[in-house]
């Protein structure tokens, strides 16, 4: 099933075993929540520092679970990414967040969003089509559109990658490098993919206030960025102090439950009490 014709031999207590059986539990769960619409985005804002406006959301995945319980992405998406069925997933939120833009009213034709793709999706030509397709059939503009792409979204195959890449930026879209600093190639990654924003991983800011090394971290990231050219967002924005730090520093834009957490509903982020916190 691995492929690469290699015998994989297992103990029983083998940690890899027990992961494998909890990927095994979550393909009919995965399978069931495509066909049965069981899945849906959440939005969160993204918050400009400069003037406290919003310049753009995070689409994030959930699945409905019995009884109305909620699950987060970080229970499935690996398991769908080692079990095959992440690219449905990946195809899926393209054309949910397409049409979620599609059907937003007119006075809302200026909002965009960004959209998580996952490690594999770039092996997937199929993946370039359907996002110029839908952006056609909706006549959504493609400036609207945000990839977000990780370390491991584009390590699999870098040159296939980042071909991929360009052909999607040609159509107008934008790109992200998410989770910056969190892997082990950051800087290669900021070296081979053309991105237009570049988002420092949550860890080096959640303690932003008390923790000297990661103040050190996130100044030397943002200015290595801003010298590159590129938009730099700060995730996990949490206080008041944190904010300021970020300005100081001259990062572009923040996000965080000080924002506003993930919604369905996009009014229910009031932008009018983000300036305040400004
Ligand atoms: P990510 O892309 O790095 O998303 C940021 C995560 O941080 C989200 O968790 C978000 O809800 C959470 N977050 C936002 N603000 C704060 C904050 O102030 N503090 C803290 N502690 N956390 C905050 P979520 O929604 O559970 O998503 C987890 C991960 O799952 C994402 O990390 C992303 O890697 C993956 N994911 C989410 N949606 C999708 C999707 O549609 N497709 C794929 N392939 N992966 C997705
Ligand atoms: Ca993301
Ligand atoms: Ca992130
Ligand atoms: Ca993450």
């Amino acid at each position: 099933e691995n492929g690469r014709n290699m015998l994989w031999l297992f103990n029983e207590n083998d940690v890899a075993v027990k992961e494998r059986r909890r990927d095994i539990y979550w393909v009919p769960l995965i399978k069931k929540a495509l066909l049965e619409k069981e899945l849906f985005l959440v939005y969160q804002p993204v918050v400009a520092l400069s003037s406290g406006e919003i310049s753009h959301y995070e689409a994030l995945i959930r699945m409905k679970g019995e009884d109305d319980v909620v699950i987060s992405p970080n229970q499935f998406i690996p398991a769908a990414e080692r079990m095959g069925l992440i690219h449905s997933i990946d195809l899926w939120v393209v054309e949910t967040a397409i049409d979620f833009l599609a059907g937003l009213p007119a006075d809302m034709s200026h909002v965009s969003l960004a959209i998580n793709l996952s490690s594999t999706a770039f092996q997937e030509t199929k993946l370039l089509q359907t996002i110029r397709d839908k952006l056609e059939l909706t006549w959504v503009d493609a400036k609207r559109l945000t990839f977000e792409i990780t370390e491991t979204a584009a390590f699999q195959n870098y040159e296939k990658a980042r071909d991929m890449i360009i052909k999607i930026r040609a159509l107008g879209c934008k790109f992200a490098l998410d989770d910056f600093g969190a892997g082990f190639c950051s800087f290669n990654y900021l070296k081979s993919f053309p991105v237009d924003y570049v988002k420092i991983d949550g860890q080096f800011i959640q303690n932003l206030n008390n923790d000297e090394t990661d103040q050190v971290l996130v100044k030397s990231m943002a200015e290595i960025a801003a010298r590159l050219g590129k938009k730099t967002i700060a995730e996990f924005v949490e206080t008041p102090t944190t904010i300021k730090k970020l300005k100081e520093y001259g990062i572009d834009f923040g996000q965080g439950y000080i924002f506003g957490k993930p919604e369905i509903n996009l009014l229910q982020s009031n932008s009018m009490s983000i300036m305040n916190l400004m």
